[in-house]
């Protein structure tokens, strides 16, 4: 675990955080919400390993045993609440490890921490079974619901707890930071923080990938592929197929969708300026391909596309059709490049 002045961003966070820490007045229930990525589960595990540090300063001396326990995640008063079902957090879940063990006192230390990430997933079988527990919480008791949307939950859980948002960090810092904390070179970093949109933890899963090279380099093949007016253009099945095998690199295929956007912003860029030294596709067989696609293809039909690609997101993750929405997608991206 890291301590707050190891996270990047979100400094109205921590700020809040810290004075409640200072001033003791902890909240027995809080939302921290912002997209997958952005720092929500660091930023958990700071405030849990700071409320439990037997220093009881503002920030973890990563010295004293419970650090130590915390850094490990072998802390008994710090509890992760696990899911079975990958889209569900279900009643048994909240009832099996909330419900039934918030009454037992912490072992050693002033709080009792539940951490549970992708809170949005409960049901509402799953929020009415907390909604007990947070009604009338025992007095050690801290729960942090992780999650990316909090319209998801019922009015009676937001209205109980404090909700901090975790907004978008500026492309510089999540570039600074993969530069001098991850070791990741100037180009990677620049395209890994475009590509994340303000999500540090998403940059660095990006930036690390072992088959980060790959990953680009297929994208590239494919949107110049899609571009092609040489007869050797892409058919919506094979531009099916050619995102579906990035299920290979472990990369969710909403995530690669976003990488496809950096081009055509990147495209968008070029018409506006004309200047490639901002491009974040910098190669030079790609930049000659943005320069192609930025002449022929019109500001209205790049916002169309940029649209497209965000409503194929939506569809994804609502779990509509994927050829469909793969066919969607390339017709609306076709359409625009004549
Ligand atoms: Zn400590």
């Amino acid at each position: 675990m890291a301590g707050f002045n190891e996270i990047i961003g979100h400094e109205t966070v921590i700020k809040q955080l810290k004075s409640q820490i200072e001033t003791k007045r902890i909240s027995h229930a809080y939302i921290f919400e912002g997209p997958n990525g952005s720092g929500k589960m660091m930023m958990a595990k700071a405030f849990a390993q700071t409320l439990l540090c037997e220093e009881g300063k503002d920030e973890p001396c990563h010295n004293c045993h419970t650090c130590k326990q915390a850094e490990s995640e072998s802390q008994p008063d710090i509890i992760f609440v696990k899911h079975e079902k990958p889209r569900t957090i279900s009643v048994d879940d909240i009832r099996g490890q909330i419900n039934q063990t918030i009454g037992i006192k912490p072992y050693s230390r002033p709080y009792k921490i539940y951490i549970v990430d992708e809170a949005e997933k409960m049901n509402e079988a799953a929020q009415n079974a907390l909604l007990k527990t947070i009604e009338e919480p025992p007095e050690y008791a801290v729960l942090i619901l992780l999650s990316s949307s909090s319209n998801k939950f019922l009015p009676t859980i937001t209205s109980r707890c404090v909700t901090l948002s975790f907004r978008a960090v500026p492309d510089d810092e999540v570039k600074s930071f993969l530069i001098e904390k991850c070791n990741v070179d100037e180009d990677k970093a620049d395209f890994a923080a475009a590509f994340a949109q303000g999500a540090p933890g998403k940059a660095m899963l990006l930036a690390q990938s072992e088959d980060f090279g790959e990953i680009r380099d297929s994208a590239v093949e494919l949107l110049i592929r899609i571009g092609s007016k040489d007869g050797n253009e892409m058919d919506s099945y094979e531009m099916a197929q050619a995102i579906r095998r990035i299920n290979e690199y472990h990369m969710e295929l909403t995530d690669y969708l976003d990488i496809l956007k950096v081009w055509y912003r990147d495209v968008l860029c070029f018409k506006a300026t004309q200047n490639p030294n901002d491009l974040i596709f910098k190669v030079s067989d790609e930049v000659r391909e943005i320069k192609e696609q930025a002449n022929h293809i019109s500001y209205g039909g790049l916002e169309e596309i940029l649209n497209a690609l965000e409503k194929a997101k939506i569809r994804l993750n609502a779990n509509v059709n994927y050829d469909l929405t793969m066919e969607l997608l390339l017709e609306t991206i076709k359409e625009n490049q004549k």
